[in-house]
């Protein structure tokens, strides 16, 4: 890879989804950049395209068009064989780890199980790694003989975590890593992906419907809204100066991390509900909600305005 080049680009990614015989745009001509050891903050509502925007990063889902490339690799030419090589670099992290652990697994083998299937190491030395990682995220030694139920939510996550890290990747998709957490582990929880980022030379892509909490970790944010980006900025620039009338509302309604769920439940509330993805409305998508709406925005999508160097929002009402 040259040193120049971005671990990551996106470019015009388009995915529709076949729903009731309609077409679902799930996500609509979605572009960026992302540099090899920093983060790029994913934020909307529920059902604006954020998992859908990382399952196709992560080759889970293919695109219908444009073109993602990692780390030279154009994923959309990537044969079946080399699929396994992806993955070994790229890993996700799901805001239901129980979901994604095997009941029946205990935690030893659930983070052993990639290193076992990509053929790593011999026994010895994957159970060192096992316990290498367990301390890592925090878990004590013995964790390693439970199974999933007998562990709490914030245990949980740390076990996925270790998982993730188990193959070494060099980047990571954590989408909604803390948003089923209690309150008081949320913030150790980011502290440590924090931390590991750092210690291990991770890229993450840190999705959730949380400004708050995307502020911490991100060094850039995309603001998502059904399906397409109506802004972004390196994260310090969109708190300083939030320009699309949607980040405004994102923004006015967060409250800093810890999050209480009566206040989660607000801010997804605001200004009624998200439109339908089958039925998305003309002009600007947002417009039926905009406090600032005027004629032009019912009737003709806006396109990208530069606010500032590196920062832009898809609005009519920036000059
Ligand atoms: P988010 O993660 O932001 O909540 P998603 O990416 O899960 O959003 O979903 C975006 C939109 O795509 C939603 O309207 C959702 O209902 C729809 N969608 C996601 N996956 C599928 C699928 N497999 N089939 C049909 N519709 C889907
Ligand atoms: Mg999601």
């Amino acid at each position: 890879m040259l040193s120049n080049s971005p671990l990551l680009q996106v470019e015009n990614v388009s995915k529709t989804f076949r729903v009731q015989g309609k077409k679902l745009h799930a996500i609509e001509n979605v572009s960026f950049t992302l540099e090899a050891e920093k983060t790029l903050g994913i934020v909307g509502e529920s059902g604006s395209g954020k998992s859908t925007l990382g399952r196709m990063v992560l080759r889970l889902l293919e695109s219908d068009k444009g073109k993602i490339i990692f780390d030279g690799m154009d994923l959309s030419k990537i044969k079946k064989k080399h699929l396994r090589e992806l993955r070994q670099q790229m890993q996700i992290i799901f805001q239901d780890p129980k979901a994604s652990l095997n009941p029946r697994m205990t935690v030893y083998d659930a983070i052993e199980d990639a290193m076992v299937i990509h053929k790593i190491g011999t026994k010895a030395s994957r159970r060192a790694r096992v316990l290498e990682l367990l301390e890592r995220v925090g878990l004590p030694d013995e964790v390693q003989y439970a199974y999933p139920h007998e562990l709490s939510g914030g245990q949980l996550q740390r076990v996925g975590i270790a998982r993730a890290l188990s193959l070494n990747p060099k980047m990571i998709i954590c989408d909604e890593p803390v948003s089923a957490l209690d309150v008081s582990i949320q913030v150790q929880v980011i502290q440590l992906l924090k931390d590991l980022q750092k210690e291990f030379n991770l890229t993450y892509i840190f999705i959730s419907h949380n400004l708050a909490v995307v502020e911490y970790l991100s060094d850039e944010i995309a603001v998502l809204y059904l399906g397409e980006v109506v802004e972004q900025a390196p994260a310090h620039e969109l708190f300083k100066k939030p320009t699309h009338p949607y980040t405004q509302v994102l923004l006015s309604s967060i409250l800093k991390i810890p999050e209480s769920p009566e206040k989660k439940q607000k801010m997804t509330s605001i200004q009624g509900e998200i439109p339908s993805p089958l039925n998305p409305p003309n002009g600007c998508t947002f417009h039926p909600r905009c406090p600032f709406a005027t004629e032009i925005c019912v009737s003709v999508k806006p396109e990208q305005r530069k606010v500032s160097e590196g920062h832009f929002a898809v609005c009519h009402l920036v000059e």
